[in-house]
């Protein structure tokens, strides 16, 4: 049950042990709490983070580590469900979101296996190749690289599992995502941030900015000017405003032993249902399958779904490894769906002193880092072009 990506040594921080006063409080040390406490902390804020498991111990360390561009929705439903203008400048956001973490690998020297080879969008069936070539179109024609990949030029393990066609993706990446997460607080704590595991949050009142109170399980209390909420699919834990806005999505995961290369890019087919790829060392990390039961996949409850599992299993027993094919890890996690598929940053409704980074519905990567960093110029400059694009007030 354990995920790949976090069966590697972390010793905790410790727990909150008593009350303390800061400027700001971040609620949640995913990939966007995490990233909001670095850049607050580098603007000489004092920061407390404050995380209810481990760092990168929810979603943000059981993913498949793609760093991918634009939402859950192919560019062409996302055209259609947003319009033109606005798909155009969320997609931009995700690509900018991408290099912030490439920036942010460099600049504190992150080991975290970061790899920028593009991603391959995989067509299933002869509707999704007409949807996928429209899409392609749509992307170049708003200046984004995107390449067709006819059946005769895709890697010949996957044309003959029955792809027909692809969308080759330059400008996408792929990561150790609990080591980057890991580093990111590391960085604050560098620049002054104080980081406490196993501290769970059992309420929050920011009703008056300035004077802003969180309370944790334990019995402590944290005083701040300000708080941000980065704890994605709980968020309605902590805001009633955000109950029907974030639901708990749960995806199913497996990674293997190391096996030959056949894969050198992230790859998502069948609607982005179905994804996987190969780390460095050649370990194959999939995903998904969730539409085959998509009923019990809720929840937030982290178990195997056996039946998703095996089919997951059976996926991996077409191509060409034979014996060395060996799965040592299962395990899955929970997403935080927004009721209209894109994430909620800025401004939380309701609580005036508080701010929110949830909802990056299955994309976080995609997202989240930048989120952080959009929420932390909130509270210097009052303004970010992510949190106007993306404002959770538009509900
Ligand atoms: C199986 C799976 C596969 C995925 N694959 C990809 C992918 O390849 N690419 C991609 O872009 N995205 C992917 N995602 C989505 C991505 O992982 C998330 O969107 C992203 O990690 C969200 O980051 P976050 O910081 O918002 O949330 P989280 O990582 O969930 O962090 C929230 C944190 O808040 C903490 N918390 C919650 N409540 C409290 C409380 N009351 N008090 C204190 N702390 C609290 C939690 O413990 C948690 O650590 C996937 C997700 C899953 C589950």
């Amino acid at each position: 049950m354990r995920p790949y990506w976090l069966d590697i040594p972390h010793r905790p921080s410790p727990a909150l042990s008593r009350d303390l006063h800061v400027d700001v409080v971040v609620i949640g040390a995913g990939l966007c709490g995490s990233s909001a406490a670095l850049h607050l902390a580098q603007q000489g804020l004092s920061v407390a983070l404050l995380e209810g498991g481990h760092i990168a111990s929810s979603a943000t360390g059981r993913n498949a580590g793609f760093i991918l561009q634009g939402t859950a929705e192919r560019y062409d439903r996302a055209v259609e469900v947003m319009g033109r203008e606005r798909a155009r400048t969320v997609h931009a956001l995700s690509l900018e979101n991408h290099q912030a973490m490439a920036q942010a690998i460099q600049t504190h020297s992150l080991d975290c296996a970061y790899q920028k080879r593009g991603s391959l969008q995989l067509a299933s069936s002869a509707e999704e190749e007409t949807e996928l070539t429209a899409a392609c179109a749509l992307l170049n024609e708003d200046g984004f690289e995107a390449r067709l990949i006819p059946k005769e030029r895709l890697p010949p393990a996957l044309a003959q599992t029955g792809h027909q066609l692809g969308v080759f993706l330059p400008g996408d990446g792929e990561v150790q995502p609990a080591r980057f997460t890991r580093g990111i607080v590391n960085a604050a704590r560098q620049a002054g941030c104080t980081v406490f595991e196993n501290t769970r949050v059992s309420t929050l009142d920011a009703q008056q900015p300035g004077h802003v109170q969180v309370h944790t399980q334990a019995g402590h209390s944290v005083h701040a000017s300000l708080a941000i909420l980065a704890t994605n699919a709980r968020a309605g834990e902590l805001s009633d405003w955000l109950v029907d806005k974030v639901d708990p999505v749960r995806g199913q995961m497996l990674a293997t032993a190391p096996l030959p290369t056949l894969f050198n890019a992230p790859i998502y087919a069948n609607h982005g249902y179905d994804y996987w790829r190969q780390t460095p060392e050649g370990r194959v990390v999939l995903g998904g399958w969730r539409n085959l039961d998509p009923s019990t996949e809720v929840g937030h409850e982290e178990s195997l779904h056996p039946g998703i599992q095996e089919r997951m299993s059976d996926f991996l027993r077409r191509f060409p490894w034979k014996e060395q094919l060996r799965v040592t890890h299962r395990w899955s996690g929970t997403m935080g769906f927004s009721r209209d598929g894109l994430p909620l940053v800025g401004p939380l409704p309701g609580q005036p002193g508080a701010l929110c980074g949830v909802g990056f519905t299955g994309h976080g990567f995609g997202f989240a880092f930048l989120a952080g960093q959009a929420l932390a110029a909130m509270v210097q400059d009052g303004q970010h072009a992510m949190c106007t694009a993306l404002d959770p007030r538009r509900f």
